[in-house]
């Protein structure tokens, strides 16, 4: 029986020699063509048409945090494995001369930079809450945005990446609020995913912390109900399956840390749910074949991949 990795490297080579796909040469990063591209454009335009859609204020963000408020996120506390963050040099022509050298001769010349104080996002809803940082909040808000998303975990699989697109819908406002939202969230996600042909169960998950107290955590976000994923067995029915969106709820999480209150005083609640816009992709072609003509109409309909006829 093939095992895992083989599955994962299988359906790798065949989106390469389908042409929709090309490897660059680092683990994780990949780059897509056209075909693939259209695809991914339609299951972006289903999140955005997914409910909630009133009131929702679209924005898009650059895939930057500074400093500060990537500390206020927590993703360094807890995820500290999956982190990166930019070096930029800010020397004068001597330095340069050396870095230049160090980089002819072969030698590490990344001692020539300093850090930018800049780091690398990792889910698109953490560009949302410093805009009400110090902020008493009237009235609930909602967002949706996309953003390339940085995360430390090169794999072979090429569902997993460590540069990749994810679109959220994310709701900041009282506890019942962020609940209901959540709650929309998990009706109308696995719909999306469904009416594209894709076949998904929706499973209490919780995120990989790190360290000696990541059990635990684990343990307190699945006991409290706050992540489920939404998984489509995209290596076989005796493989665990892979996530392709997720809906969080997060408590006072980032009313804390931005101190964002509601209209009575109390600490904002949030919620956010979010589809990984490849992984989506790669489960469709792994779904429906590597020939976008012949997945089934309905499928191709929805997507709108029919514009040629
Ligand atoms: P996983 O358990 O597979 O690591 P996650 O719990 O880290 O997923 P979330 O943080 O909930 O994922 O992110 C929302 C969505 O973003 C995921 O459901 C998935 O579709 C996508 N995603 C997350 N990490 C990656 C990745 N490394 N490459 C591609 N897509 C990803
Ligand atoms: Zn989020
Ligand atoms: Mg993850």
């Amino acid at each position: 029986m093939t095992s895992r990795h083989d599955r994962e490297l299988a359906l790798r080579r065949d989106l390469v020699e389908a042409g929709h796909m090309v490897e660059l040469p680092l683990r994780g990063l990949s780059a897509f063509t056209q075909t693939f591209e259209e695809v991914l454009t339609g299951v972006e335009r289903l999140v955005h048409e997914m409910q909630p859609t009133e009131d929702v204020t679209v924005i898009s963000f650059p895939p930057l945090l500074t400093q500060p408020v990537f500390e206020k996120t927590g993703y360094l506390d807890s995820f500290p494995q999956l982190i990166g963050s930019v070096d930029v040099f800010t020397g004068d022509g001597r330095e340069h001369k050396a870095m230049v050298g160090a980089k002819n001769s072969g030698e590490d010349w990344t001692t020539h930079l300093v850090p930018a104080r800049l780091d690398l996002l990792s889910a698109p809803c953490h560009q949302t809450y410093p805009l009400h940082a110090g902020t008493r909040l009237e009235r609930s808000v909602t967002y949706e945005t996309g953003n390339r998303c940085f995360r430390h975990e090169p794999s072979d699989d090429p569902m997993r990446l460590v540069s990749f697109r994810m679109r959220e819908k994310v709701c900041i406002g009282t506890p019942e609020q962020a609940q209901a939202h959540r709650e929309i969230g998990r009706r109308v996600g696995p719909d999306l995913l469904t009416s594209i042909g894709l076949q998904i169960e929706e499973v209490p998950a919780n995120d990989p912390f790190f360290g000696r107290a990541a059990k635990i955590f684990a343990a307190g976000q699945r006991d409290a109900g706050l992540k489920v994923e939404f998984e489509c067995k995209v290596y076989g029915e005796d493989q665990p399956g892979t996530a392709l969106g997720s809906s969080n709820y997060h408590n006072d999480h980032f009313g804390l840390d931005f101190d964002i209150t509601t209209a009575d005083g109390e600490l904002a609640h949030s919620s956010c749910i979010g589809f990984g816009l490849e992984r989506v992709t790669v489960a469709l072609f792994a779904t429906h074949g590597m020939e976008v003509p012949s997945w089934p109409a309905p499928v191709r309909t929805r997507l709108g991949l029919d514009a040629q006829g």
